[in-house]
């Protein structure tokens, strides 16, 4: 009991009397910042709690809490310094969008990678490129992909916004491959307010989380999604430094416009977009290729790495354009940086 005075107390050294020891409820974190974590549950009370000190105790390989966790909490009522909790469980995540992390001085064991978790549980990612202006990067745009079906999210979304900007055959040359392996792919234009319904009916309901390079409209978007969007966005980030030594700000944003349901969230992402591949084997990789996948067990040798192999049905494929080349570069590419960051961890 003393242990949840204390953190009012820390607070407001006046209002320690108030304390009221209630059951744990289960709630969502929705913010992040500075060690403390905003936790909202049923009845949309949001909580500012800090971690109980025993979920600190073992090292870890990955950020105990992070937006987006589902999480149990004790609260303590409090007058005079507002609603304070204390996490004394986080669940299992389902899913994880995280990036690898690099830890400077090797402690025990001398972990040098570490999961640094962007948000937990996502229901959607949005990938959302420019069809011009900037031209797409559709290496960055393969990366992505490689993370997000590592991270088994459910419904991946690819966005081609500023359609307006390009010719349709150019458009459709670039991203028909993508439609080909099942992603949805949404032609918008901010410009000509197209498509934006399609955008809303795919985050209704959801946990989501928009990425992309900076200038291919995603503010515009956000804005015509639900007016104002894309400044608290901005409002959270602007503040965010990266780096594992500094603090880091992420929030999910509740949709309130009357057109979404319950539970649609945006998750502001700050440092999405150096989005690495965290922990991935590079004989992995070709799973997450979803279009050189058919293929794998095809090819004469079962570590087949699909580069320079005889007998590789990807390589083949590649060839007679079953699988688009471009798609077999950034594939090689991948590759080669996963096998030259294994090469520096361990060699
Ligand atoms: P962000 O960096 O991804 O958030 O991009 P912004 O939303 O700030 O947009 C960058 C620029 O592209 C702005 O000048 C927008 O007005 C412009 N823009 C956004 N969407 C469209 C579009 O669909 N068509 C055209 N032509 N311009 C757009
Ligand atoms: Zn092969």
């Amino acid at each position: 009991m003393a242990g949840f005075c204390l953190s009012v107390w820390l607070l407001d050294a006046s209002s320690r009397k108030d304390c009221l020891l209630n059951n744990l409820y289960n709630g969502l974190v929705v913010k992040e910042q500075s060690g403390f974590f905003w936790v909202e549950v049923a009845d949309g009370t949001v909580w500012m709690c800090r971690l109980r000190g025993r979920l600190m105790e073992e090292a870890q390989s990955s950020d105990i809490a992070a937006i987006g966790d589902r999480v149990k909490i004790s609260t303590v009522e409090n007058d005079e310094s507002g609603d304070v909790g204390v996490i004394e469980e986080v669940q299992p995540r389902k899913t994880t969008l995280s990036r690898a992390v690099r830890t400077s001085g090797n402690r025990g064991r001398g972990d040098a990678e570490r999961e640094h978790v962007i948000v937990a549980n996502p229901d959607a990612i949005f990938m959302v490129f420019a069809a011009a202006e900037p031209t797409p990067d559709l290496l960055m745009l393969d990366r992505f992909l490689v993370a997000g079906e590592r991270a088994e999210i459910d419904d991946i979304v690819i966005v081609v916004n500023k359609i307006d900007l390009e010719d349709p055959t150019n458009i459709q040359t670039r991203f028909a491959p993508y439609e080909q392996m099942g992603y949805p792919v949404l032609y918008t234009s901010a410009k000509d307010q197209q498509g934006i319904q399609a955008i809303r009916n795919h985050i209704n309901g959801k946990l989501s989380a928009f990425t992309g390079p900076s200038g291919v409209g995603k503010s515009t978007l956000l804005n015509l999604i639900q007016p104002g969007l894309a400044r608290q966005v901005k409002s959270v980030s602007k503040n965010t430094q990266e780096g594992i030594h500094t603090t880091r700000d992420s929030a999910l944003i509740k949709l309130s416009d009357g057109q979404f349901g319950a539970g649609t969230y945006l998750a502001d992402t700050p440092g999405i977009r150096q989005l690495s591949i965290y922990d991935m084997e590079p004989e992995e990789l070709d799973a997450y290729f979803l279009d050189i996948a058919e293929y794998v067990n095809q090819c004469r040798f079962g570590d087949c790495s699909h580069v320079n192999e005889p007998g590789c049905a990807v390589r083949d494929a590649a060839e007679a354009r079953h699988i688009s080349r471009r798609r077999y570069k950034s594939y090689r590419k991948l590759r080669v940086e996963l096998e030259d960051a294994l090469a520096a961890l361990y060699g």
